[in-house]
């Protein structure tokens, strides 16, 4: 359970004018001189921090955002040094403060601007200091470091002697046997302060390694042109004269990237070098999880007129040193990428970072690739599929500022760039950003927070805007820039919606106009992809004859089919029905659960089409490292005919060869049990159809539907985002929605369901009741408690409530005062609390 003890300021990432961090700490207490005292975060879900002070003698390496090994309730744990307050005298008396027990980095691990973010985030998403803390330092800083400790010369010489005490002899003895003695093996055996006190006398020393990662220096083969030995390069053959040509315009390169891109370049690069044009070293080099993705050349294209004048005023923004926040709204295939680039290289002349956040990192190969060919050798990466010991070289690398521009997953936020000057977050809409466990941050607003911390240039750059991102465009908070052409004139797809009541047939997954499209394109030897949203999938009841589909009448959601009992419950507000035999709307007896899946499309598929290549990319056939690579590489090379997807498919691919994209179902996403099924379903849409003609031929996208005249579904049709805004921002203006209200989600979980659904109902009563009792500010409005959509998970049984508010204080204020409440009541055990500050899912 998380509990935060203290907001000091919260308000809307993305629409507060600016940051106000008037945290409970001054800038003096940092500087503080004869530092006595030290607050310490510890990494534990506690949120409080707690004072300790400062053994003399050791107060010398002690600097804000160093670890500290600290005394904690029997423990010893490690903790964080956030402040150091002059005088103790100004805060809660408990029972004095105890001396920390070592000084875990000499170099600290972050700087006060990150601190002060880490205390945003803290404040903001009402989780712990220490964690946030931890979470946004590599794992193998963290949890898998191990102290070994051993003798000093001095402690060496003093056992030599035949001074030392009885203590002193037993313990060097013991580590000196031991060789490097484990931390935990010395403190087990001997009192810690005796291990201690020998430190703090010289006598031994204790050093940190990483435990279970062997993290080891690397090394690399490099080919450097020889610019002092030009010479004449008639006599090589064609292909030598290539290589060269190759290596002299990069300058240096990597051997193994080199004979990545040209076959047989070993041979090549030996005679190059016995006859002097180049010459071939080997370093010692960091990990590299990118060596692989080098692609091809850089070309470098000349920007278009609308690319350039995006491009200035961004460079205006850079210029500035103040923080500027631009939305870049380009159509998909408009050239955003460019920008991106030419953006970052501005950034990096002026001797500042950036970092450049991407929905996944598995399935955008190819920008990765553009950002190293034009950067090579500054560019690191961090995401979640690094191996520890790749995170923690990584980390190095930008802590050392080795690394300039880190382009990574959604915790590449946390990159500890020291001079960070621009965040790009491509395709900001993707709700990839959003961690949906332990803290459940949100990437794209963490960097507008971020940005403005550090004065720095912030793009959101989509095709599809999220409402809150074009609402703030809108309310001139961004600055818009738009691209509203693709590059060269290429036409946009032409979108056909399939009435699909209209098909005969139960159960038919493709309507007669996509099979013969797929038919012809197949004909012509062109490729088609095929697309089927599947993720979070709740189940609803739909009537196949007329496309009816129960929603709530309070909170304008779909209700959810539970299984169990004939029952449609409405998730947000616990309203609940049971289940007619007949469609209200036409009376038809059909009435059913909706359900396909990609497997059974991709049978019907190879079925329809036996000599078709059809391969399928969803969840199963990319459980292992790099499938998605291979899958996405056949479809690059036109092995594959058909691809039938989810929405891994959806996303910023370039395949110039497909002309023919099919949404099987645009119900899919429609009818989920979300308030932003709407916008999803029409980002979905809009995105898809960019995925085809992007190459010299017009593509044809067609969208099966039961939902033809869906606001949604006509604009993803004529690609008119501003006026599906419109439109959606009444429906939300209307309900109270984001980004006219805020919510924050209480989700409980249990093992027995009695005891989930009393805590559920209970939290219900007292929340009620505070609403009563107090004044929040104006609208606090409570919605449920209810069973969540997925009532049963992993074992667990689940209920939520929804507390819905015009203002972000006083929201959070009642959270707390919530939770306050229930650690007072609850016993506590085997019941589970998590907090959803802005949810953009409630499953
Ligand atoms: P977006 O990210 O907006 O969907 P991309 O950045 O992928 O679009 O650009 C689409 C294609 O156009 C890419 O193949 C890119 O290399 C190319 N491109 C971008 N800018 C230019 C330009 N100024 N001239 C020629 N080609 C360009
Ligand atoms: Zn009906
Ligand atoms: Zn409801």
């Amino acid at each position: 359970m998380h509990f935060f003890g203290r907001v000091v300021k919260s308000f809307s990432p993305l629409t507060k004018e600016r940051v106000d961090v008037s945290f409970p700490f001054r800038m003096k207490d940092v500087e503080f001189e004869g530092k006595r005292f030290v607050e310490v975060a510890v990494g534990l879900p506690i949120a409080k921090t707690f004072y300790y002070e400062i053994p003399s003698g050791l107060g010398e390496g002690l600097r804000l955002g160093s670890r500290v090994l600290v005394p904690f309730k029997g423990r010893k744990v490690t903790g964080y040094a956030i402040a150091f307050p002059a005088d103790l005298a100004d805060y809660p008396k408990s029972d004095g403060p105890k001396p920390i027990l070592d000084i875990l980095d000499e170099r600290p691990l972050f700087d006060n601007r990150m601190l002060a973010f880490y205390r945003w985030v803290s404040d903001y998403y009402l989780y712990p200091l220490g964690q946030v803390i931890k979470g946004g330092l590599p794992p193998g800083i963290n949890v898998e470091s191990q102290q070994l400790v051993s003798t000093t010369p001095k402690g060496r010489a003093l056992l030599e002697s035949d001074k030392p005490t009885q203590e002193e002899l037993t313990i060097l003895r013991a580590i000196v046997d031991h060789g490097e003695m484990p931390l935990e093996k010395g403190t087990k055996r001997f009192p810690h302060w005796q291990m201690y006190s020998l430190k703090r006398a010289g006598l031994i020393q204790i050093k940190q390694v990483l435990k279970g990662v062997r993290v080891k220096p690397k090394r690399e083969k490099v080919v450097k042109y020889r610019e002092e030995r030009r010479m004449e390069d008639g006599h090589l053959s064609p292909k030598g004269r290539e290589v060269l040509a190759f290596i002299r315009e990069m300058d240096e390169i990597s051997h193994a990237s080199l004979c990545r891109k040209f076959k047989g370049a070993s041979r090549i690069v030996k005679k190059l070098n016995e006859e002097g044009f180049i010459s071939v070293e080997t370093r010692r080099i960091y990990r590299d999880p990118l060596s692989d993705l080098i692609t091809g050349e850089d070309l470098r294209p000349e920007l278009t007129p609308k690319q350039l004048k995006a491009l200035q005023t961004i460079v205006e923004g850079i210029d500035s040193l103040r923080f500027s926040p631009f939305l870049l709204y380009g159509i998909t295939g408009s050239g955003k990428t460019e920008i991106y680039l030419r953006a970052i290289e501005r950034v990096v002349e002026k001797g500042r970072q950036a970092i450049v956040l991407v929905p996944e990192i598995s399935l955008t190969p190819q920008l990765i690739g553009q950002f190293l060919e034009r950067f090579s050798g500054r560019v690191a990466t961090l995401h979640s599929g690094l191996s520890s010991g790749e995170r923690y070289d990584e980390w190095r690398r930008i802590r050392e500022g080795k690394a300039n521009i880190v382009i990574g997953a959604r915790s590449a936020i946390f990159a500890p760039f020291e001079r960070l000057g621009m965040i790009i977050v491509d395709e900001e809409h993707e709700t990839s950003y959003k961690q949906e466990e332990k803290l459940r941050y949100n990437a794209r607003d963490l960097a507008a927070v971020r940005a403005r911390l550090c004065e720095a240039v912030l793009i959101l750059g989509s095709a599809t805007p999220s409402l809150e991102a074009f609402h703030n465009a809108v309310a001139e908070k961004f600055r818009l820039l738009e691209l509203d052409e693709r590059i060269e004139g290429r036409p946009l797809p032409s979108v056909e919606i399939v009435d699909m009541r209209r098909e005969e047939g139960k159960g038919i997954i493709l309507s007669e106009k996509l099979r013969h499209a797929l038919g012809e394109n197949l004909a012509i030897g062109r490729q088609s992809l095929l697309f089927l949203n599947r993720r979070g999938f709740a189940s609803f009841i739909q009537c196949p004859d007329c496309g009816f589909v129960f929603k709530c009448p309070n909170c304008s959601v779909s209700l959810t089919h539970h299984f169990r009992g004939k029952k449609l419950i409405c998730h947000y507000c616990n309203y609940a029905i049971m289940i007619p035999d007949l469609c209200p709307n036409c009376q038809s007896y059909r009435i059913r659960p909706f359900g396909i899946g990609t497997e059974r499309v991709e049978e019907e598929i190879r079925k329809l089409f036996p000599k078709a290549t059809v391969d399928r990319m969803d969840k199963d056939t990319t459980r292992r490292k790099r499938s998605h690579q291979r899958i996405l590489n056949k479809v690059k090379s036109r092995e594959t005919d058909i691809l039938v997807g989810t929405q891994m498919i959806a996303k910023g691919h370039d395949f110039p060869d497909v002309t023919l994209v099919g949404v099987i179902s645009a119900d899919l996403s429609l009818n989920f049990p979300d308030f932003r099924s709407s916008e999803r379903t029409f980002q979905l849409l809009t995105q898809v159809a960019g995925r085809a003609g992007r190459g010299m031929n017009p593509g044809t996208v067609i969208i099966q539907t039961f939902n033809p005249d869906h606001y949604s579904i006509q604009m993803s049709r004529d690609q008119d985002f501003t006026k599906f805004y419109r439109e959606e921002l009444r429906f939300r203006k209307e309900l109270g929605y984001p980004p006219f209200s805020r919510l924050i989600n209480m989700r409980i979980d249990a093992t027995s369901q009695k005891r989930s659904a009393k805590a559920a109902e209970e939290m219900g009563e007292w929340g009620r009741r505070l609403v009563k009792m107090r004044s929040y500010g104006t609208g606090i409005e409570i919605l449920g408690p209810s069973p969540a959509p997925l009532v049963k998970l992993k074992g667990k049984y689940r209920y939520q409530m929804l507390i819905k508010g015009k203002q972000v204080n006083p929201l959070h204020r009642f959270v707390e005062e919530l939770l306050g409440e229930t650690k007072k009541r609850w016993p506590a055990r085997g019941i589970n609390l998590t907090i959803d500050v802005d949810p953009i899912t409630v499953m």
